[in-house]
């Protein structure tokens, strides 16, 4: 098996490297060649500030030896088309690797630390040539800056990872004349869409906000993409969509988005690190505080919850959603926070900008107030010294004393995720917890070129 990682090939001005892929896989499929699972479309730490969107590369497997003729002639047709079809340039460093071996550990290793901290081109070549001095058939390039070669690794990696949950999506590509147009889809038919597969796909349409979520809005070749749990559920809600323009065709892939994988190290409270990604444990330290525009910062106290004492200050963002539940939190409150980190600059410290937020225990509050009498109304204090006395009754008690009653806190115990219109790729969606991920057998269909035609079937 040969596994090809790609990344880096487009820029905010165009083109996408799932469309590269996407071509990449036209050419196999129809030079006879055949793939050994899904292409896969691997999601990278999304706090990386050098991504273009959404930190995504792509692994595909093709059922052929490296060395042979053939494996010779996939190669070479490869590294043409990503070097004719990449945005070299424009911002684009396109990484390309071409790995066969049966020694995953190392590629594993390095997608695991790909998905939530930063890692270099450097270390990415280190394991390239680990592999070559082992035997193991490897080929790659790196153009522009370098920087494509860890997605293009890291993909490669997630791909071959056994990932205990993943998901899928279906894209849908444009036509060439098309890219820059604005993409007409039928809002109707992605709600009827999403209530019929619902909760085999997800993040179709924001409800709250009246939103299609399936569609980009840049001039990339993406039509659509609809994502879910199981591949024939997909095709099946792709065939249900209205769309007022011609496709050129669409393609299956599996991924790790909707997985929350990026999110599952705990970080050392002590010493946070720029860019990575994961999870503190800790009390609230103060008061929230609510900023103009909606924001919330909170300090969270991580001594003794793990890796490393010290102060988190958490932002939780207007957008998300999350900024009323962050307000209502209060010192004490035992929390989980799950996020990426800010940078600090001269301007503004070092933040864990949050992506969840689990309550585990809410402090308990608690009021003074006068005892209860015999009647059920609330007695009145007779002065200092003197005992409580009832209004209603006229019973007298001397001895009695203030007693404590719990204060309503508003906050549950429990998970708390951004609004939808706010999910990062990787965001993991309330209702898959739990979820068992979909069966990986390729499904017929999960590929189409040159279809020509809209999907519009009203
Ligand atoms: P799109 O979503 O449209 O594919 P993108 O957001 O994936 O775009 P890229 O153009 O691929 O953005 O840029 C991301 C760059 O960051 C790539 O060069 C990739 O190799 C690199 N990269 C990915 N993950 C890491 C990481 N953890 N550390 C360092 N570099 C990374």
């Amino acid at each position: 098996m040969l596994l090809i990682g790609i990344d880096d090939t487009d820029s905010r001005l165009g083109r996408c490297t799932t469309h590269l892929a996407y071509r990449i896989v036209d050419f196999l499929l129809s030079n006879g060649y055949e793939l050994g699972e899904y292409p896969f479309l691997a999601r990278l730490n999304p706090n990386i500030p050098w991504k273009t969107r959404g930190n995504g590369a792509v692994c595909i497997s093709v059922k052929v030896d490296m060395g042979s003729r053939d494996g010779e002639r996939i190669i070479g047709a490869i590294k043409e088309m990503v070097a004719s079809n990449s945005m070299i340039g424009y911002g684009a460093n396109p990484g390309v690797v071409f790995l066969e071996t049966h020694r995953y550990e190392p590629v594993i290793r390095f997608a695991r630390d790909a998905l939530w901290r930063v890692v270099s081109p450097k270390g990415a070549l280190q394991v390239a040539d680990a592999y070559r001095e082992h035997g193991d058939g490897i080929e790659y390039i790196a153009m522009g800056n370098g920087q494509g070669i860890v997605g293009a690794l890291a993909s490669i990696g997630m791909a071959v990872a056994g990932l205990e949950d993943y998901t899928f999506e279906v894209i849908a590509y444009r036509m060439d004349g098309m890219c820059g147009q604005p993409r007409c889809i039928d809002e109707a038919s992605v709600i009827a869409m999403d209530k019929a597969t619902h909760p085999y796909t997800f993040n179709n349409y924001d409800y709250k906000h009246a939103r299609v979520l399936i569609a980009p809005h840049g001039p990339d070749p993406v039509l659509l993409g609809v994502r879910g749990d199981d591949p024939g559920t997909l095709l099946d809600a792709l065939s249900m969509l209205k769309v007022r323009e011609p496709m050129d065709g669409y393609m299956l892939f599996r991924s790790n988005q909707g997985t929350n994988a990026h999110l599952a190290n705990m970080l050392d409270a002590s010493n946070l690190k720029a860019y990575t990604s994961g999870y503190v444990r800790g009390t609230v330290a103060s008061e929230p505080m609510a900023m103009k525009g909606g924001h919330t910062f909170f300090a969270l106290e991580c001594d003794g919850m793990g890796d490393g004492d010290g102060r988190v200050l958490c932002a939780v963002y207007e957008p998300t959603g999350l900024s009323p539940l962050a307000q209502m939190l209060g010192k004490g409150d035992l929390l989980e926070v799950g996020g990426g980190v800010r940078k600090g600059t001269s301007k503004h410290p070092k933040v864990l900008n949050v992506e969840y937020i689990r309550v585990i225990d809410v402090a308990r509050r608690v009021r003074y107030m006068n005892p209860i009498c015999v009647c059920g109304k609330r007695l009145k204090s007779e002065g200092r010294g003197k005992g409580y006395g009832c209004k209603h009754c006229g019973y007298r008690v001397r001895d009695a004393e203030r007693v404590e009653v719990e204060v309503g806190r508003g906050v549950e115990p429990g998970l708390y995720i951004p609004d939808m219109k706010a999910h990062r790729h990787l965001t993991k969606p309330l209702h898959r917890y739990g979820m068992r991920p979909g069966r990986m057998r390729m499904d017929l269909g999960w590929f189409r070129r040159h279809t020509g035609v809209g999907t519009d079937h009203g």
